[in-house]
């Protein structure tokens, strides 16, 4: 009745999710094993390993939330936050928007800097946060908004959260193994990613991170965390305990995925990966700007791996989207928000970050203006 399974062979260049590498669909395609065998809790070890390099920290809670990014998101937020905590958080587009209603449902009293969508939150909007509310537990910002194309930086607001003796928690959802993101050195205590942007893996888990610094407030929580499913002080004994105990059914194949995906990375080097996000990025800007395409975010905060652009006067946007997708095979996202209907979102993600990708994409561009 129903057909076997066929999917159109799509070239993905939107927000997400992106091209995967071969080995990384073969190593879905290897048998499985339970989730407690001795083997698996050996890949569980690589791939914390693994985790800790690309996100370079040497933080013990490290692991694999087994969820989405937005359970990342979610992980973080329940875990640090308890009722009547106050939080500063930075919304600049859709996701810190989505941090903030996470931190409501937590309970925590959220104090909002909220800035024009494409730009990025500055230090000075998070002093006058900070101005009036001094003691925040946490604040949270998210360091490649999806939405915009805006890149975040952290260092510098890093030190004044800590004067301030608040946690730094950053959404690395579209940085991740992008663009240059260094946990330890940056201080950040709190981070949650996902696996189908820049690693090129499938969609469907979150690799995340506390500090000890964290994890000291993990530990001193006066009520119990509200989730179940997230809350670290199970889970924890899943990832990393001495004796590991049961705690939910690990997804084998997509962790065998992720496992691939990171040992790709690691074979590239992590500052290689950043660069070739660079090197591709510049080729795109110029070859989109010829073509009458304009950026949305000033170029200092641009990121290069998630290109926002404006069409050239008098296109008709989710016509010539669809063509793309119909015609030529290639997906490339549309705005959301403030921005639908008048932006593309162009992705070049880890396994979609090539020179052929782009080649692909503008040639298709110029076909159809013929
Ligand atoms: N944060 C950012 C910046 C994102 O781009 C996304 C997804 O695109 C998420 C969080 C949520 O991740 P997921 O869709 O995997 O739940």
């Amino acid at each position: 009745m129903y057909k076997e399974l066929n999917t159109s062979n799509r070239i993905l260049m939107g927000p997400g999710p992106s091209d995967a590498h071969p080995r990384v669909l073969k190593a879905m395609s290897t048998p499985l094993i339970g989730h407690l065998d001795p083997e698996f809790v050996t890949i569980m070890d690589e791939v914390k390993s693994m985790v800790q390099e690309t996100f370079i920290t040497k933080n013990h809670l490290t692991f694999v939330v087994s969820a989405p990014g937005s359970a990342g998101m979610e992980t973080c937020l329940v875990n640090l936050l308890e009722p009547g905590d106050e939080v500063i958080i930075g919304i600049n587009g859709v996701f810190g928007g989505r941090m903030a209603d996470i931190a409501e449902r937590c309970g925590a009293k959220v104090h909002k800097v909220v800035v024009p969508w494409g730009t990025i939150i500055s230090t000075n909007d998070i002093k006058k946060a900070l101005d009036i509310c001094p003691k925040p537990k946490l604040v949270a910002l998210v360091h490649a908004e999806t939405s915009t194309g805006a890149l975040q930086p952290l260092k510098e607001i890093s030190n004044l959260v800590h004067n301030a003796g608040a946690l730094l928690m950053v959404d690395a959802v579209t940085s991740y193994c992008g663009v240059e993101l260094k946990v330890d050195d940056w201080d950040i205590d709190a981070i949650y990613t996902g696996t189908q942007k820049n690693l090129s893996a499938p969609p469907g888990l979150s690799p995340v991170s506390f500090s000890d610094r964290a994890v000291k407030v993990l530990e001193n929580r006066k009520t119990k965390v509200q989730s179940w499913f997230l809350d670290l002080s199970l889970v924890k004994n899943y990832w990393g305990g001495a004796k590991r105990a049961y705690h939910h059914t690990a997804p084998v194949s997509s962790v065998y995925a992720l496992r691939e995906s990171l040992r790709i990375v690691l074979e590239e080097g992590i500052e290689e990966r950043w660069e070739r996000h660079q090197k591709v990025h510049q080729v795109l800007k110029t070859k989109l700007e010829n073509l009458g395409f304009e950026y949305l975010v000033e170029e200092q905060y641009r990121l290069p791996n998630l290109n926002s652009v404006f069409l050239p006067e008098g296109n008709d946007e989710a016509l010539l989207r669809s063509i793309l997708l119909n015609k030529y095979n290639i997906e490339v996202g549309g705005g959301l928000g403030d921005f639908a209907g008048k932006i593309w979102r162009i992705g070049i993600m880890g396994e979609s970050c090539t020179l052929n990708h782009v080649n692909m994409l503008i040639s298709a561009l110029e076909d159809m203006k013929e």
